[in-house]
């Protein structure tokens, strides 16, 4: 069955302006001004008025739940593949977390497989907060090798109370390994870095790669937008051939603790010269949101996909001249990060995962997962 979408303003994430888009085979068959048919049984979609978008790519969610700081009373729940859906989330990076303990890798794997199963493409990440890292075969190499939906390791801890307190060197030889695991399987290999706010900062990102010949690419860290030396720190590694990644998942309190907002950090970044091609924007989805005062926890709160969608509709109302750098670190952006490359983008030949919205209300109203339909007119069909 093929599918086409007609008249629909398509972002590749670059704006094409009003185009035709023929879905064949789970793929982007052609994207063209007029897509004409003869024959073929084909379904189609009147966008006429609609912003058609690659699917979001979220480089980092906790879909087993997360947190736990404070005790078990404190483990945040599972995601469910609709969560994702409705925030337009098509491709869910999976990671540990905090606890690598009470949670495992297997069940990650269980979770990953199932979102797959319900028409998502799922990803995940080994290793947790703590090195040495957790696997699911012995070693991070075999575990890129031999497991086709595992795209590196992460989120690895570092200037953080709750990190192994690792060495460059430690972070050094992990890397080696992923980057090694990544050749030899045709992956990118990353290195997902949870930066907490410690005084070490990016610090030890730096360190990491120094005499050696690591790619910077390889080290990615997350959480920059924590406070603002720690971007300025951040959009350095950006300008230097690095990727960095700003949470979208905030609260009010920790914004009043010096957290930079998304869109904040992003029109930082634009207006510093920054290649805002390197910058990815996740919602740290299913992870805990631990508020602390004077190093007591005093407050706990769940993250959502759905800062994702807030994030492009708060872009869309209150600063118009930042959607194109949003849509793009929603989508090719966090795929390039990850290697991913037929995700995160609408070419021929890339996968099917398309979003259409309605740009006045900035409604989600369509999500296509490898071309299968997981919602229409706003109603969900996984
Ligand atoms: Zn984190």
């Amino acid at each position: 069955m093929l599918t086409l979408i007609n008249n629909a303003e398509v972002f590749a994430p670059q704006r094409l302006g009003r185009r035709d888009l023929l879905i064949a085979d789970r793929r982007v068959a052609a994207v063209a001004e007029k897509i004409s048919l003869h024959g073929d049984p084909v379904e189609v979609v009147d966008a006429a008025g609609k912003w058609l978008l690659p699917g979001f790519v979220d480089a980092l969610t906790h879909p087993c739940g997360g947190g736990g700081e404070g005790g078990f009373g404190n483990r945040t729940g599972e995601l469910d593949a609709a969560d994702f859906v409705r925030a337009g989330v098509t491709a869910p990076v999976g990671a540990l977390g905090t606890d690598s303990l009470a949670r495992s890798l297997e069940v990650l794997y269980g979770k990953v497989m199932e979102l797959r199963g319900r028409g998502l493409s799922a990803f995940m990440l080994c290793g947790s907060y703590r090195l040495p890292p957790v696997t699911l075969t012995g070693d991070v190499a075999r575990d890129l090798m031999f497991i086709e939906p595992l795209i590196g390791a992460g989120e690895i801890a570092i200037a953080d109370h709750r990190s192994s307190q690792p060495t460059a060197a430690e972070l050094r030889r992990l890397a080696a390994d992923i980057h090694l695991g990544g050749t030899l399987s045709g992956k990118r290999g990353t290195v997902l870095l949870h930066v907490g706010d410690g005084d070490g900062g990016l610090g030890l990102l730096e360190a990491a790669p120094r005499d050696s010949d690591l790619p910077r690419r390889l080290f990615y860290p997350t959480h920059v937008n924590r406070n603002g030396k720690l971007l300025e720190q951040a959009l350095d590694h950006v300008r230097r051939g690095g990727f960095a990644d700003i949470t979208v998942a905030t609260t009010p309190e920790f914004i009043e603790q010096g957290e930079v907002s998304p869109l904040r950090a992003l029109r930082h970044a634009v207006e510093a010269d920054t290649p805002a091609e390197r910058l990815t924007l996740s919602s740290d989805a299913g992870g805990s949101l631990p508020l602390y005062r004077d190093g007591n926890l005093v407050g706990l709160q769940q993250a959502s996909p759905a800062v994702l969608l807030d994030l492009f509709q708060a872009a869309m109302r209150e600063d118009p001249d930042l959607v194109d750098a949003v849509i793009a670190g929603l989508t090719r952006n966090p795929a390039d990060a990850y290697g991913l490359t037929k995700k995160g983008r609408v070419a021929p030949g890339c996968d099917a995962d398309l979003l259409l919205i309605d740009p006045a209300s900035g409604d989600l109203t369509d999500v296509f997962g490898g071309g299968r339909r997981l919602m229409r007119d706003g109603s969900l069909e996984i």
